[in-house]
């Protein structure tokens, strides 16, 4: 026996629902080689902590556009956040670690730059749609190195149905569902106070009774919160009282800082700029990588595709250097 074997032995001791167990994912969709030390999902979590759309989310914009202080978080770090927190979660109840860090890991993958502002405009430009937890799929099934990661199903349906509109089908996907939540509107209102988007006393009051008058106070009653209740029902879920406070506190985020505040008022430009990129690369591909270059087609929707593709997988600082390729003129150097 190996040490995966053992690993995926232990598993069956450890953890209490057996669709948790490495042993029965429903696979990938090319045939693979197991590993000798680390389980499908183990396996899955490196091979995307090792691709370079993750790290290219150091430079993506989580609230704050390309922030210039240390301490606002960026898609990287807001990652790294939901990770912790869904590992907790998911190890309270003794559900698979690590499928929840790889879904936790990859769930953001498929962002654009600028964040949603980003998004909206390729939603409104690609005739085909965008969004980025489709794109986030794209990118681990096809668009990595050229041809994906060939990740187990479980892990790509939870980068999938990340979003809230959306249903994971695993116990798996719904902690990193919640722990992305929890994570963006605690960090998100810790950012917001530190860029003195919001004062403390702009919170709603009651939200603050039931959840806490700190991050970490929050951050500690909502994860028990998802724990205790969870136990209770057996899937994995939030009690309605926290869970109304949390939306009411995600409620006038949207109001005082994603939608209306002073650190959105670049979010026009950034639009702009995203939306300028398009237009160019659709009338002249030669801006387009090599790569994506070769497949294009007379096709305009298909075009449109590999240009979203491109563009949806820059760092913000990448998109505002093509931008400035592109359309300004640059000093004479030579000497
Ligand atoms: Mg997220």
């Amino acid at each position: 026996m190996n040490l995966r074997q053992e690993r995926e032995e232990l598993e069956k001791i450890m953890l209490k629902d057996p669709r948790s167990w490495s042993v029965n994912s429903k696979g990938r969709d090319y045939p693979d080689t197991p590993c000798d030390l680390r389980t499908c999902y183990q396996r899955d979590r490196d091979r995307i902590l090792h691709c370079k759309s993750f790290r290219r989310m150091k430079h993506k914009t989580q609230v704050f556009i390309a922030p210039e202080g240390d301490h606002y978080r960026t898609r990287l770090t807001h990652t790294l956040e939901v990770s912790q927190i869904a590992r907790t979660i998911a190890r309270s109840l003794r559900l698979n670690e690590d499928l929840v860090e790889a879904i936790a890991l990859g769930h953001d993958i498929g962002h654009t730059p600028f964040g949603h502002a980003g998004e909206r405009v390729l939603q409104r430009l690609c005739r085909q749609g965008f969004s980025h937890y489709e794109q986030g799929v794209r990118v681990v099934e096809k668009l990595e190195n050229g041809k994906g990661l060939n990740l187990t199903w479980e892990v790509r349906n939870g980068i999938a149905s990340h979003s809230m509109s959306r249903h994971p089908a695993t116990e798996e996907g719904k902690v990193v569902r919640l722990a992305d939540k929890i994570a963006y509107i605690n960090h998100d209102i810790d950012d917001a106070l530190r860029g003195q988007i919001i004062q403390e006393s702009d919170l709603p009051r009651e939200p603050l009774r039931v959840l806490g008058y700190s991050f970490k106070e929050r951050i500690d009653r909502m994860i028990h919160n998802v724990i205790s209740t969870s136990l209770q029902e057996e899937t994995v879920t939030m009690s309605p009282e926290t869970e109304q406070a949390m939306m009411e506190l995600r409620a006038s985020m949207f109001q005082n800082v994603y939608l209306d505040s002073e650190a959105k008022k670049e979010e026009k430009k950034a639009e702009q700029l995203i939306e300028s990129l398009f237009l160019k690369m659709m009338e002249d591909p030669s801006w387009l990588p090599v790569s994506a270059q070769m497949k294009l087609s007379r096709q305009e929707e298909e075009r449109e595709v590999l240009v979203c593709d491109y563009i949806a997988s820059m760092s913000d600082n990448y998109a505002m250097r093509v931008y400035r390729d592109m359309f300004m003129p640059r000093g004479w150097d030579v000497l």
